[in-house]
């Protein structure tokens, strides 16, 4: 990594400047007290730390806490997510929620609103599920497990919740408090699958302590990995924002790739940094001229355009994330979330459709494959969105008739001509009727070692 002007006195002091300090004075917790005996932890290399200034604490009792998507992203897999905070005290320093568009009131990083009934929201919710899916949590303008977490414990009631319900989870965090809920989450493992992602851009603790200052430290995080690893949990990094000059060079790549290889992730997602124009972009500036100030002149040339966006300049933008995955993919990391994590897990219908928004960064180097599988996505993307207004409309059709209905189609003698292509649709034949599983790395299917479970949100469940 380059040296930061001035270079932080080192990484356990926390940053020199631009963020109120993180010793940890008000309310330290031992590693020990997060990795609690008998769960395989060891001592960490150094406390989660929590910030110093008060934070003010806001209770709001909301109505709805659950979010519903249509269709299921291809990037976190998420159908459902909630978050019990919003804002976050973890404070990074180029957080996209100090956006104006998110409207968030007050200073981003102290302002913390608790949605204190979230898990009696939850629960009156759940059961009302008419599709199964995975419950993502972890937006980018909020981290569940951020230092309130610590006393406010809504994560394990609400994971409760889910629990009961047997709706796998996934949840990204930049803190190693999760592991105080190793047990929960393990539990909700077993019963509908659990994967865990923690974010992380950098192995340099220095550059993480002034970028991230009251996040955990980034040998926290591995070994918060490790520990989920160990218990049979997916687990995962978003390596996010690779941040310009500072976490993107070839060799800061590599090393992150290596570090998290050992760890024994099974996937790493990679994006680079938006600054959009306002607050956003304004604080990390601050933090530029505070610890970096020779690079302003080239963050101007990057992000001078001010596009609503806050995206860099197009150029940047692809060579760095072609670069990254490459460096992932030299370490033999795959970066888009596997298949194997998510089969079983949503409707076979909302599955397919997720693999094939995944096989168009597969293919995003053959043009000629990216052309072939146009058609077909389309076709299947619109017969899905119709049979979703159908499912919404009609109460008495359920998740299981759309599923018994492409199985049909998907058997049927009309099935390659309906697509369009003949060879995808062997390939999903074999993803719908056999659930054989795609393996990102091969690119070729394979039988999968497990059998996806019933969840008791399923409709076609009679007990619900
Ligand atoms: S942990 Fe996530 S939500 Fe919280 S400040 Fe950092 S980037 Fe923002």
């Amino acid at each position: 990594m380059r040296q930061p002007e001035p270079r932080a006195a080192s990484a356990s002091a926390g940053p020199q400047r631009g963020h109120p300090p993180c010793s940890g004075r008000r309310r330290h917790r031992s590693a020990e007290s997060l990795y609690p005996a008998g769960h395989g932890a060891k001592k960490q290399p150094q406390p989660y730390t929590a910030p110093v200034l008060p934070l003010r604490l806001h209770d709001r009792a909301v109505k709805t806490v659950l979010r519903k998507s249509r269709l299921v992203d291809p990037w976190f897999v998420g159908k459902y997510s909630f978050s019990p905070y919003q804002a976050c005290a973890h404070g990074c320093t180029y957080c996209d929620g100090r956006a104006e568009r998110y409207w968030v009131d007050g200073e981003f990083d102290r302002d913390i609103v608790v949605r204190r009934n979230a898990p009696e929201v939850l629960a009156r919710e759940v059961p009302k599920l008419r599709e199964r899916g995975i419950v993502f949590v972890g937006s980018g303008i909020s981290d569940a497990y951020q230092p309130p977490e610590a006393d406010g414990r809504l994560m394990p009631a609400c994971g409760r919740v889910l629990a009961e319900h047997r709706l796998p989870v996934t949840i990204l965090t930049k803190s190693s408090l999760i592991a105080r809920d190793l047990d929960l989450w393990s539990e909700v493992n077993a019963a509908a699958g659990f994967v865990l992602m923690e974010s992380l851009v950098t192995v340099d603790d220095g550059l993480r302590a002034i970028v991230e200052p009251c996040a955990s430290p980034v040998e926290v995080r591995l070994e918060t990995l490790r520990a989920f690893k160990a218990r049979g949990c997916g687990v995962g990094a978003a390596a996010m924002p690779l941040l310009p000059f500072l976490a993107d060079g070839d060799a800061e790549l590599d090393a992150l790739a290596r570090a998290l290889e050992q760890t024994g992730v099974d996937f790493v997602l990679v994006g680079g940094l938006t600054l959009r124009p306002g607050r956003q972009k304004a604080v990390f500036f601050d933090t530029l001229r505070r610890s970096f100030a020779d690079l302003l002149p080239r963050y101007e040339q990057l992000y001078g355009e001010d596009r609503p966006s806050g995206a860099p300049r197009r150029e940047y933008g692809e060579d760095v994330q072609n670069r990254a995955n490459a460096a992932f993919a030299r370490a033999g990391l795959v970066t888009v979330l596997p298949h194997r994590l998510y089969r079983g897990r949503l409707p076979v219908y909302d599955e397919v459709d997720v693999l094939l928004q995944q096989m168009r960064w597969h293919f995003a180097d053959h043009p000629d494959a990216l052309r072939r599988l146009e058609g077909p996505r389309r076709r299947y993307r619109e017969w899905l969105l119709s049979r979703k207004d159908t499912l919404a409309r009609r109460r008495s059709l359920r998740e299981a008739d759309v599923t018994a209905e492409l199985t049909a189609l998907a058997a049927s003698d009309e099935w390659a001509a309906w697509l369009g292509s003949d060879k995808l649709a062997a390939f999903l034949r074999e993803v719908i009727l056999d659930r054989r599983v795609f393996d990102e790395r091969t690119r070729r299917l394979r039988e999968s070692p497990v059998e996806p479970v019933a969840h008791a949100a399923d409709p076609s469940r009679d007990d619900i």
